[in-house]
């Protein structure tokens, strides 16, 4: 669907499988360009209402469906989805300012990946059984699905997480009503469109687009919804949880972090210097998993800094749309006033900054002259206390700290060393929801995701995400025993 780039697309609401309009509307923009191009509705409540009535109505159905039947649905949105993925790719980089290369190598991709783990493996999850020889009972649990889902995503990576929480909540026979970021709600609208195709019944998907304080808030508090996937930022999972005080609704919530690499004497540089790179720039920074701090032992860091501001330092910034762009436009001018301010206070605090502010580090074509870019930046003498190392800047921002023994931190995310004892010593001590050691984002969608303290609550992934979808029901029943009947 390669959208002119000069026409402004106009989305609509999906509710009940139809697409409707709604009364107002308000602009979506390029990042990358600095213009409107797409109109999205701006949808209240009467409209999360009917789209909660019509997945309510669609779950008496849908739950009663045969696993395989919901499975084969999927799996035919995955194939819908994988034969359009250049047109996803296209328009998801439109929408957020990635290159267009990294949503059509991670993003969709993974998205399709979504539909197709969740519509097979899980449905090998949904029963258990044993049998009690002491008391010659036999029990097993059945999973019951919740009900109408409430799934609610961010602007970093709308495809690839909607379909991470939609996929396993359809394959455990729930519906769902989502509410995508009002910054990139296009691709979800996309989705929407292949759900005919795919046989998914109506009600069962709903997509109502809007605000968080209008949409999303009436979606959580509605009595309706019985669970609610949540993926966005600390300070609104604070509000859900507020706003959800009083009703005993299953939450999911999937944070912010401020996550850090911790780079020993003994590691191997040549393989850590590329994939710290992408840790902390890919997708601008603007990934909950991308390192903003990285803590370097003494005995390397100078060789560390020096080849990582060398690797920062040569990333091509610039139009998502060219082949050699690496990294793209951030989400939105005040996002970008967030991230450059956090450089500026570095400077008011005396820190250095390594790169990011060269004169013309940034070349952009007259098309882009209006994005919201930002160059890769590495700061080093930054204070502990200062905010730059305690607050998630979400940006193309990294400080670099030296340290003696491990001992002195005790937050992070990823391990470089080639000592398999400092690896399993360090990783036993981070209080993280996952530790990578030698590697970054490798991630197996068997295993559970998910944060600790202000990074969230309960983890989804395989099993955890049929734990997230169902409730489990426990049956028992007593033999008789033969003889003593
Ligand atoms: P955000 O919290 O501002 O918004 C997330 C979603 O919540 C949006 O759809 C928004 O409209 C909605 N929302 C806002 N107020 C609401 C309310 N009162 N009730 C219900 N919904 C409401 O976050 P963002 O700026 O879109 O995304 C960036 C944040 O997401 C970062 O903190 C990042 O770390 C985090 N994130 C976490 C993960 C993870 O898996 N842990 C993944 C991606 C992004």
């Amino acid at each position: 669907m390669a959208n002119n780039s000069d026409s402004v697309l106009q989305i609509e609401n999906y509710i009940d499988g139809e697409f409707v309009e709604t009364a107002r509307y308000m602009d979506s923009v390029n990042p990358a360009r600095g213009v409107v191009w797409a109109k999205v509705p701006d949808s209240g409540e009467e409209e999360l209402n009917r789209a909660v009535s019509a997945a309510k109505k669609a779950f008496e159905t849908w739950s009663k469906t045969s696993v395989q039947e919901r499975s084969r649905c999927l799996l035919k949105m995955a194939e819908l989805l994988e034969s359009q993925l250049e047109s996803f790719a296209e328009i998801e980089s439109r929408d957020q300012g990635k290159p267009v290369s990294v949503a059509r190598n991670v993003d969709i991709p993974r998205a399709v990946y979504n539909l197709r783990v969740f519509g097979t493996a899980i449905l090998h999850h949904l029963e258990m059984s044993s049998f009690q020889e002491d008391f010659f009972a036999l029990n097993y649990t059945s999973r019951l699905p919740v009900g109408v889902a409430g799934i609610i995503c961010p602007w970093n990576l709308p495809m690839y997480l909607l379909t991470f929480k939609i996929a396993p909540a359809l394959a455990c026979g729930n519906t769902v009503v989502c509410k995508p970021s009002e910054m990139t709600s296009v691709t979800a609208w996309m989705l929407c469109k292949l759900c005919t195709e795919a046989g998914v019944p109506r009600g069962v998907i709903n997509m109502v687009f809007g605000t968080g304080h209008r949409v999303g808030d009436a979606l959580v508090r509605h009595p309706d919804v019985r669970v609610i996937s949540f993926t966005g930022s600390t300070l609104t999972a604070e509000k859900i949880r507020l706003a959800t005080a009083t009703q005993c609704k299953k939450l999911s919530l999937e944070l912010g972090g401020k996550n850090a690499a911790i780079i020993f004497d003994d590691v191997n540089l040549e393989k850590c210097i590329p994939t710290v790179t992408r840790s902390t720039f890919i997708n601008q920074g603007e990934v909950c998993l991308c390192t903003s701090r990285i803590f370097v032992q003494r005995g390397v860091f100078d060789e560390f800094i020096t080849k990582f501001v060398k690797s920062a330092s040569t990333i091509t910034v610039g139009d998502p749309d060219d082949k050699d762009t690496w990294m793209g436009a951030l989400i939105s001018p005040e996002h970008l006033a967030k991230v450059s301010g956090y450089v500026n206070l570095a400077k008011e605090e005396g820190a250095t900054i390594l790169t990011g502010d060269e004169p013309d580090r940034i070349k952009l074509n007259s098309k882009n002259a209006k994005g919201y870019f930002f160059p890769p930046t590495v700061i080093t003498n930054v204070s502990d206390n200062s905010k730059l190392m305690q607050e998630e800047i979400f940006g193309p921002v990294v400080c670099v700290v030296p340290f003696t023994t491990e001992d002195e931190y005790g937050l992070c995310a990823s391990i470089w060393s080639q000592n398999v004892n400092t690896v399993h010593r360090v990783a036993r001590q981070l209080q993280v929801g996952t530790v990578w050691a030698n590697c970054w984002l490798v991630r197996d969608l068997h295993m559970p995701f998910g944060g600790l303290k202000n990074s969230g609550v309960g983890r989804e992934g395989l099993i955890h995400s049929v734990d997230l979808f169902t409730e489990v029901k426990t049956v028992c029943v007593q033999l008789d025993q033969p003889g003593n009947q």
